[in-house]
Parts: C-alpha cells; sequence; structure tokens
C-alpha cells in the first residue's frame, strides 16, 4: 500500500482550527499547515497586523496541541506555494477563498504554478455563508440592494452545522527555510512609537477568546442589541469584527451561536448586521473597483477639495467637533471605532470637509484592528452616498445632535475628549457655544486646550449639498 500524498493547507483569512473547511480537507492524511506573509500582493494596515501577529501566535500554540506546526513564510505565494507544495510532495493545496481583488489575482498566479507541475489548488468557503455567484437577485442579476438580499439569505433557512476541530493531525516536517513570527515583523517597529500600547487591555486575538466571546455575547448581550447598539458609550455591541476579518470565527458559527438562544428581536438585529458584512464581500466580488472607484458613476466627478491639513486634523481628533474628535481618537488608542460613530466621523470627512473618500476609506484600513477591504469599501462608499444601496449624499449628518442623541450623558466624548470633561452636558457638543464662564469654569480655553471647529456646520452643509447639486448638473 502506498501513503497518502500530503497536502498543504494555506491559511489566510481563517486563522481557526473549528469550522475550517480547508483544514477538513486535509485532516484526513500528513499536512503541512503554513501561512505566507506575502506584502508584494496586499500589505495589510499596522493594526490588522498587530493582530495578524498575535492570531498567528494562537493558531500555531492551537495546531501544536495537536500535534502540528505553522510554518511561517515571507515572500510571493506565487512562488513560495508552489515551491513549498513541490519540496513536500504535495498534491494539493487546500485554503479557503478570498475574495479581493488582489487575492484573485494571487490565487490564479498560485493555481497556474501549482498545475505546471500537476498539483491543484482547492478554495473552499470558509469566510461566507454563500458564494457570491450563487446569489442572484429576481432579475437574474447580484443584489444591489441590501433588504432583499437579506431577505434571500434568510429565506433560505440554516446553513450546515459547524464542521468540528480536529482532534489530531498528521504533520509533516516542513522543509529548512521557514521564518520566525518575529521577523515577519508585525508588530510596531522602532523607531515608529508603539501606537498598540493600549490594544493588549483591549483585545485577546486567537481563536479561542473569539468563541469564548461569541458564546457570552449571544447568551448574553445580543437580545438588548437593539438598545444598546447606537450608545458609543456603553459596551453594546459584539467586538468581534477583527475575529471575523480573520477568520477566528466562521459566518456560520456565529449564526448557529445566535440561532442556539432563539430568535427575538435583538439577535435577529445583530444576524443581519452580520448580513452587511456578507452584502460587502457579495458587492466586492461582483464589482472589484469597489475599493477604489464610486460605484455611481456620476460621484467619479464629484468636486473634492484635497487638503492636507484638514485631513491631518481629522485623523488626530482635532476637528473642534467632539463627538467626531473621540471617535477619530477611540480608533487610534483602541485600533476600533463605534459603528455609530464611524458614520458620523466617515460622513464629517465626506461632507463638512470635502476629503475623498478613499482617504478616508485608507486611514481606517491603516488603523483598524478589523480594516476589511470589502466592509470598510462598502461602507464608506454608503456614507459617501457613491455606492449601491448608499445613504444618499444629501443626508448630512449633524455632528451636533448625532452627539446629543447618541451621546447624550457625555460618557464618551469625555472619555476620549478629556479635555472637556468638565463641560456640562448641554454644551459638550458644541463648546465654542458655551458662554465664556462656563468654558472658563470648566478649563477649557478654544484655539488653545481644544480647537475651534475647523468649519461651521452650516456654512459647510450648504457648501456639500451646492456640490452635490453642481454634479448632479453637471457642472462640477
Ligand atoms: P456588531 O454590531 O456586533 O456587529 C456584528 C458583526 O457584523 C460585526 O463584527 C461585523 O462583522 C458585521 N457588521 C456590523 N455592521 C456592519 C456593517 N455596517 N458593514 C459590514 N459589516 C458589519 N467593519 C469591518 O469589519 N471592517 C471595516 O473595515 C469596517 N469599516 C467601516 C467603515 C465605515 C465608514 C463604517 C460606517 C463602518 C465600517 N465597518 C467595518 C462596519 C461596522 O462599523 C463594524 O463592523 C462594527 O462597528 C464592528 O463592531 P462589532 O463587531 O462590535 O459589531
Amino acid at each position: 500500500m502506498t501513503a497518502a500524498a500530503p497536502s498543504l493547507v494555506w491559511f489566510r483569512q481563517d486563522l481557526r482550527l473549528a469550522d475550517n473547511p480547508a483544514l477538513h480537507a486535509a485532516a484526513g492524511g500528513p499536512m503541512l499547515a503554513v501561512y505566507v506573509l506575502d506584502d508584494a500582493a496586499y500589505r495589510y494596515g499596522g493594526a490588522n497586523r498587530w493582530w495578524l501577529h498575535h492570531s498567528l501566535a494562537a493558531l500555531a500554540q492551537a495546531l501544536e496541541a495537536r500535534g502540528a506546526r505553522l510554518h511561517l513564510l515571507r515572500g510571493e505565494a506565487a512562488t513560495e506555494i508552489p515551491a513549498l507544495a513541490r519540496a513536500i510532495g504535495a498534491q494539493s493545496v487546500q485554503a479557503g477563498r478570498l475574495y479581493a481583488p488582489w487575492a484573485r489575482a494571487r490565487d490564479e498566479a498560485v493555481a497556474k504554478g501549482l498545475q505546471a507541475d500537476g498539483r491543484e489548488l482547492v478554495l473552499h468557503t470558509a469566510s461566507v455563508l454563500l458564494e457570491p455567484e450563487r446569489l442572484r437577485s429576481g432579475q437574474g442579476r447580484p443584489y444591489a440592494v441590501y433588504t432583499p438580499f437579506a431577505r434571500a439569505i434568510m429565506a433560505m433557512g440554516e446553513p450546515p452545522p459547524a464542521i468540528p476541530a480536529p482532534d489530531r493531525l498528521d504533520a509533516v516536517e516542513p522543509p529548512p527555510g521557514g521564518a520566525s513570527l518575529a521577523a515577519l515583523a508585525l508588530l510596531p517597529q522602532a523607531p515608529e512609537p508603539d501606537w498598540a500600547a493600549a490594544f493588549p487591555a483591549l483585545w485577546t486575538p486567537g481563536e479561542a477568546a473569539a468563541q469564548a466571546r461569541l458564546a457570552d455575547f449571544a447568551a448574553e448581550e445580543a437580545g438588548d442589541y437593539g438598545r444598546g447598539r447606537d450608545i458609543p458609550g456603553i459596551d453594546g455591541t459584539s467586538r468581534l469584527s477583527p475575529c471575523l476579518h480573520w477568520g477566528e470565527l466562521s459566518p456560520r458559527q456565529v449564526w448557529h451561536a445566535v440561532a442556539g438562544h432563539g430568535r427575538d428581536a435583538g439577535r435577529q438585529t445583530w444576524l443581519k448586521e452580520v448580513l452587511w458584512r456578507e452584502f460587502s464581500y457579495h458587492t466586492l466580488w461582483h464589482r472589484p473597483e469597489l475599493p477604489d472607484q464610486p460605484l455611481r458613476a456620476e460621484f467619479a466627478a464629484f468636486p473634492w477639495q484635497p487638503d492636507d491639513r484638514m485631513l491631518a486634523a481629522w485623523q488626530r481628533g482635532r476637528t473642534g467637533y467632539p463627538i467626531v474628535d473621540a471617535g477619530m481618537r477611540q480608533l487610534w488608542q483602541h485600533g476600533w471605532m463605534h459603528n455609530r460613530v464611524r458614520m458620523i466621523t466617515g460622513s464629517f470627512l465626506v461632507k463638512h470637509l470635502l476629503q475623498p473618500w478613499q482617504q478616508g476609506a485608507a486611514w481606517f484600513l491603516d488603523t483598524l484592528v478589523d480594516g476589511d477591504l470589502a466592509s470598510n469599501s462598502q461602507n464608506w462608499q454608503w456614507v459617501s452616498g457613491c455606492g449601491v444601496d448608499s445613504a444618499p449624499y444629501f443626508r448630512v449628518f449633524n455632528p451636533i445632535l448625532q452627539g446629543q442623541k447618541f451621546d447624550a450623558d457625555g460618557a464618551y466624548v469625555r472619555h476620549f475628549v478629556p479635555e472637556l470633561a468638565k463641560l456640562p452636558d448641554k454644551w459638550l457638543h458644541q463648546p465654542w457655544a458655551a458662554p465664556e464662564t462656563v468654558l472658563r469654569g470648566a478649563g477649557v480655553v478654544l484655539g488653545k486646550t481644544y480647537p475651534q471647529p475647523l468649519v461651521e456646520h452650516g456654512g459647510a452643509r450648504a457648501r456639500a449639498l451646492a456640490a452635490f447639486a453642481a454634479l448632479r448638473g453637471g457642472r462640477a
């Protein structure tokens, strides 16, 4: 009897052992697990890389507990993967399918390299509920509107059960030449400042922590999600976005975890948010220009007014609008921002400051631990009014009213903008309007301890609407 040929399990954005169809396909025979850091194909943002470092460490440990090692490589996957498959005599490379244009191009190149000596790349559904090609609207086209998309997925009923993690793995020794985790240089590198200093107290990357968080959230907070999800000053959402981005959890596991606790309104609403992620992947697959080009073509002529000073003030949380500044500082300090505030800060950048949405999307991708090409691009286009099923451009969020409504007790702003902490609620979201005595009493000197507003809300709103009108009239 001849021994079974080994296979290679190529981990990418499916950094988990449970419900991992690529690992499952390989687990019956000898296998080698590999991760390739391929900065030439796509360079993940800084905060993403911090998460990746720790998630790879957790994955390596989990594999070791089952008798296998995680082989790490740095280089171009299109060369490294076929070479590794050849070196260990693997007939197939098993991987979870990815949907971003850069990953599609790379998978084509890897598949070609493997085919050249009779091997194959096998891609499995690992990070969505349903492959984007499988879902078509009544007209036979991809969905361009979220609600019927979500309805169609819900109508398909329960997804198949999640696959358990393998108990033992039959590991093949990797050839020499692997990289150490430290050599991947994923953490902030001196002389750059350690911008991730606060992350370890806030986040625990890795599958085990993700599973525990999902179980807790599905059992407890999810029931209250409808009430808590819009208040940035409380812990009302799951914070599972980085786990879903890196595939420490599969959407199928999420679905079953929630369904296991019933279908009350809170849990239904939460599941629908998870379907926004699915919709983003659907859109990215069918419209690969999503990260760079407005999907509504007329927006290509939008009269943006690029201005580095405006962009820097927004990035640093120094716009003079407390809810915007709190959000941008949360992003920098925590690598994450509450969804309501992502909408407010995004709208402020593109409408109040007339900065191109691509600039905001790039900053988010670099600073979010959940920075995700599909969800980020889709949401920036949504905020900017130029995507499919977007908020209309003429709906300009008022940062004062948004602050007063969603941070009524000021807990969020006071935490992230401590220089305003002593202002009474009445003035917290518009310090420039406070009487001088109130400012003095709170220790606030506008222009010194806290910035004057970068733009005046009414004027900025009118300017944004005029730019939009010019676009529609073809005069931009
Ligand atoms: P929960 O409220 O607990 O939701 C559960 C899960 O559903 C999330 O983890 C996420 O996977 C998914 N989800 C929720 N809302 C959305 C949404 N609007 N679009 C897509 N998926 C959603 N999300 C990212 O994962 N990566 C990004 O890069 C990203 N960029 C964004 C940029 C902007 C301008 C905006 C407005 C939103 C962006 N989002 C992004 C969506 C959303 O803000 C985050 O998914 C959410 O805040 C993550 O927190 P949570 O895990 O506590 O979410």
